[in-house]
């Protein structure tokens, strides 16, 4: 028989993707195959071998999740067939993760097994709240507790009454839909119906939100608030605790709703936060690239016709040269090529893989790229746009007016939903809401119009759908403009193509 494949179970850590360890990001990257439930990010898929088999094994809209023992199955048939398996779970896979029944089956047919600890949303989340789960002389103990049994969703642990009486910092899991119970319990066995409690709810993750109150309090307060799952139940006087550095900020009060990936939403919410703001992520946009369709591999194969490359934007030259590696190639097929780019950002990524922007408009737009290019360019070149689908008309048109050669091709494609931690019914209201691409805009207006007016995510956005007290700040003009062609009017353009530019647009604006 081939040689046997090796297990390994890999703690996710709590949803931020930098709270993975090293080690597992490192088996991520090798694996043959990844097994995994629903993950609190989908950054952890990116890291994987392009030819990576993706197994999910997670729960289903509206299905039940998938059979432990058929997890073990898949678990144990791939190792036998030789597959290096990293299986994915969240947090740490010995915390209620299932992790001690895979590695039993995989032992009960010899098959060789690693797990990988990761952080555990236990300890994480609430820290990430600012709640420590011990403190000297208020809690010296920790106790992490399933919120629900295999008995069924109506069902707490038995004896669940020893926990009232225990001293420590009490930590549920799995306990959102049983806070009301749990609740009872805990005070009808005798904890202080004034005991600190706090409720956090996508924990160490952009849409992170947390609600502290009285115990016998607590589970109204997260009723009103509409949280959801997945969530971590504290109780104890550790929960009171605030440890989190707030400079009280220019931003503090304010609330803003931010657009876009889920890389760029992390680390605007980050800087945001720094300033005092609460955030809240509207729109997750996804960014899905065409490289390897046919137009794409046929203009890779024809680098050397083009004389110019032309970018308009920076995702455009990251998939560019993704794809470009993809195949075995490497830079000596672009040495006879110039490069135009539609704004700094766009050039500044296009730095970072070695090259200078031969061209840049004043300003950053399509018409402007194209009037340019139509200078620089002349009948005897080749010009291959790469960009987005849906790109602007005007930059081919001028081109064509003008007679240059030129192929455009669709990169990627940029589309964009409601971003799972958005509950529009809690009828937030909005100070700003900040859009970093048109296709962002577009996205947003998408969900908008889906909803439909008067609906629960209109209301979310301000008293009867309107978005007139909220202001929207876009990061350059070519976003304003698509917000234009949607009827708005950008209060706030930053023009500068970077978070700080955002961030500090906002704060300039909070001040008038
Ligand atoms: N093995 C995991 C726990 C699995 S049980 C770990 O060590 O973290 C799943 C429960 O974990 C959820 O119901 C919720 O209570 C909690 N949880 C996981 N990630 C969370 C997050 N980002 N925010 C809040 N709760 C989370």
């Amino acid at each position: 028989m081939d040689r046997l494949g090796c297990v390994y179970l890999v703690g996710a850590g709590p949803g931020d993707p930098g709270l993975m360890t090293l080690k597992g990001r490192e088996l991520l990257s090798l694996c043959d195959v990844v097994v995994y439930d629903h993950l609190a990010s989908e950054r952890f898929l990116d890291w994987v071998p392009e030819n990576c088999r993706k197994i999910y094994v997670g729960k289903q809209a509206g299905h039940h999740s998938m059979k432990q023992e058929e997890i073990n199955g898949i678990l144990v048939e791939l190792a036998l067939s030789g597959r290096t398996v990293v299986r994915l779970k969240g947090g740490d896979p010995f915390v209620f993760g299932r992790g001690g029944e895979e590695v039993l089956a995989l032992e009960k047919h010899g098959i060789p097994y690693e797990t990988v600890p990761g952080v555990t949303s236990a300890v994480a989340v609430p820290e990430s709240a600012g709640i420590p789960v011990t403190h000297r002389a208020v809690s010296r103990s920790f106790h992490v507790i399933t919120g629900h049994t295999q008995a069924g969703t109506e069902c707490l642990p038995p004896d669940f009454g020893v926990y009232g009486t225990l001293p420590g910092t009490l930590v549920f899991l799995m306990g959102l839909g049983q806070l009301p119970k749990i609740v009872q319990q805990l005070i009808d066995s005798g904890k202080s119906s004034d005991t600190p409690a706090a409720v956090i709810e996508n924990g160490t993750l952009p849409g992170e939100r947390v609600i502290r109150a009285p115990l016998a309090q607590i589970s109204s307060r997260v009723r009103e608030a509409g949280l959801g799952t997945p969530a971590v139940i504290v109780v104890g006087d550790t929960a009171a605790y605030e440890m989190k550095y707030r400079t009280e900020g220019p931003l503090a009060g304010k609330r803003v709703g931010i657009t876009g990936t889920e890389q760029f939403a992390g680390k605007l919410a980050a800087a945001l936060s720094e300033q005092g703001a609460q955030v809240s992520w509207l729109i997750n946009m996804k960014v899905e690239d065409h490289i390897d369709e046919a137009p794409m591999q046929t203009a890779y194969r024809n680098l050397s016709d083009y004389t110019w490359l032309v970018f308009t934007s920076a995702n455009g030259v990251r998939l560019f040269f993704q794809g470009l590696f993809k195949d075995g190639r490497d830079y000596r097929c672009l040495g006879h090529v110039k490069f135009a780019v539609i704004g700094d950002g766009t050039g500044r990524e296009l730095s970072g893989y070695g090259f200078n922007a031969d061209y840049m408009p004043d300003t950053y737009c399509a018409k402007a790229l194209a009037d340019g290019l139509v200078q620089v360019a002349g009948p005897g070149d080749r010009l291959l746009i790469a960009r987005s689908g849906g790109g602007s008309p005007v930059l081919t048109q001028t081109l064509l007016d003008a007679g240059i050669r030129f192929d455009d091709i669709v990169l990627y494609e940029v589309s964009g939903r409601q971003a799972s931690s958005f509950r529009p019914e809690q009828e937030m209201r909005l100070d700003y809401i900040t859009f970093a691409s048109a296709s962002g805009v577009r996205a947003f207006f998408d969900c908008m119009d889906k909803a439909g007016t008067g609906d629960t995510a209109n209301k979310a956005l301000g008293p009867a759908g309107s978005l007139k007290d909220i202001r929207l700040v876009c990061i350059g003009a070519v976003t304003a403009h698509e917000l234009e062609r949607q009827g708005y009017r950008a209060d706030i353009t930053a023009g500068q193509y970077h978070i700080e530019g955002l961030v500090q647009a906002i704060i300039k604006d909070s001040f008038v």
